[in-house]
């Protein structure tokens, strides 16, 4: 059995015309021999609108019930999409997470995928050319509903073709592949022919939305090739695959930026083992995911420590944080919502040298000022004021030459 999966966003779902779309692009494939797993978003801003009216209800929603809540807006666009396609004459019908099922840890809003039973699903392909599952869902071992952070249908596609050893999972969009950057910030981005899954990695991580993380990390842990592209058009998209030769001859890749960022500093805190400890173990059990982390030299037994955090988690932070406060000595817990992290990508950085000082200088041609920096290998990130973002990633896109052509080995 051939099979494909296949994964329409918000916008490409959003309406009749719309889904029309999508069922031609189906059909591509059912006349090329292949069965299809479709997977589809809620339609284009149906999950926000949701979680505004969840607030109107409660001041914090309960996180279970939220996701009850949040799943409905992927349940409507599969039965829209299931009846467009009987009334084609297509065998196909309609799957929710929980009916596959596709098993989650319990964490509401943030759910892990743990496992998929496919032996339904390899069942139901026999008698039907079409799966339209929802994505973004799924539900723990006791049946409660979860859904997968933002973005998520994009891993439920790609976990999909993972377990149904699919030969490749494309995700269909409204731009036509991963770009050198956000193409609706810097007019002069370039699409990617191929991009290799660390520096996707990298970029998904760093705010490119295009992508949900966890989904890369599927494709990358169980090698599934991911075909970016648009519903709207028939033109190549972008490769996301295992790095090559190629790729690592080319410096900077892409820059990211993300403007979910908050910063927390704890000011003179004792300086002795065990207090980062004392910090990060509550944020961590409480499933908080801190980024960037910085301790100022010590000066009299106390010194500094500011991290990052996601904006909307912030709040959840400083609770904690006030908890051991005392425990730990902190005079004063500071905090600023107005910051923005700025990215600069590429696995060629694995072996040439300067790439920071570049980013650095460039930022420093428009006067932004760098709050913090973090590296990996291939990746330098600075926090700056969310007002520059923009600017900073227009700036450094042209630095790096992003618009043209790559230049191999250009240091
Ligand atoms: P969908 O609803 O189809 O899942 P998303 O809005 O989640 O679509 O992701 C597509 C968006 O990602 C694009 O409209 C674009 O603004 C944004 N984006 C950010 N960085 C990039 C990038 N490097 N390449 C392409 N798109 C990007
Ligand atoms: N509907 C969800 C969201 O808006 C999941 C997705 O579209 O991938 O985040
Ligand atoms: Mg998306």
């Amino acid at each position: 059995m051939k099979i494909i999966v296949q994964k329409f966003g918000g916008t490409s779902v959003a309406g009749l015309e719309r889904m029309k779309q999508v069922k031609a692009k189906v059909e591509k494939k059912l006349k090329k021999g292949y069965k299809v797993v479709v997977v589809l978003s809620a339609m284009a801003g149906e999950t926000d609108r949701l979680i505004k009216l969840a607030m109107e209800f409660s001041k914090k929603p309960d996180p279970s019930e939220m996701d009850v809540l949040l799943t409905t807006g992927e349940q409507v666009s599969v039965a829209l999409f299931s009846m467009l396609l009987k009334d084609a004459g297509i065998k196909a019908r309609s799957l929710l997470g929980f009916q596959i099922p596709i098993h989650t840890d319990k964490a509401y809003g943030k759910a892990r995928i743990l496992d998929i039973d496919t032996e339904k699903l390899i069942e139901l392909l026999k008698t039907n050319d079409v799966l339209v599952v929802a994505g973004f869902q799924g539900c723990d071992f006791q049946q409660n509903l979860t859904t997968l952070g933002r973005g998520g249908s994009d891993t439920s596609a790609v976990a999909l073709a993972a377990a149904l050893n699919a030969e490749i999972c494309e995700i269909y969009t409204d731009v036509d592949g991963v770009y050198t950057t956000d193409p609706n910030v810097c007019s002069n981005a370039r699409k990617l022919p191929k991009i290799a899954y660390d520096e996707m990695l990298e970029m998904a991580s760093m705010g490119a939305k295009v992508l949900q993380i966890r989904s890369v990390e599927f494709a990358k842990k169980y090698n599934v090739p991911i075909h970016v592209r648009s519903t709207f058009s028939d033109e190549p998209g972008t490769l996301v695959v295992k790095e090559d030769e190629v790729m690592e001859s080319v410096l900077v890749s892409g820059i990211a930026y993300d403007k979910d960022q908050a910063r927390i500093t704890l000011t003179e805190v004792y300086d002795e083992p065990g207090v980062a400890a004392a910090i990060f173990e509550p944020l961590a059990a409480h499933n908080i995911v801190v980024d960037m982390i910085v301790q100022n030299p010590s000066h009299e037994g106390r010194t500094d420590i500011t991290f990052t955090v996601s904006r909307k988690e912030m709040d959840d932070a400083i609770k904690i944080i006030d908890r051991i406060k005392d425990e730990i000595g902190a005079k004063e817990v500071l905090y600023d919502k107005n910051v923005a992290k700025v990215s600069v990508i590429g696995v060629g950085m694995r072996n040439h040298s300067g790439v920071a000082a570049i980013a650095f200088r460039t930022l420093k041609s428009e006067n932004i000022n760098i709050l913090m920096i973090s590296t990996s290998e291939i990746k330098i990130s600075c926090l700056i004021e969310e007002k520059y973002t923009e600017l900073a990633v227009r700036t450094l896109h042209e630095a790096f030459g992003l618009d043209k052509e790559p230049q191999m080995e250009s240091l």
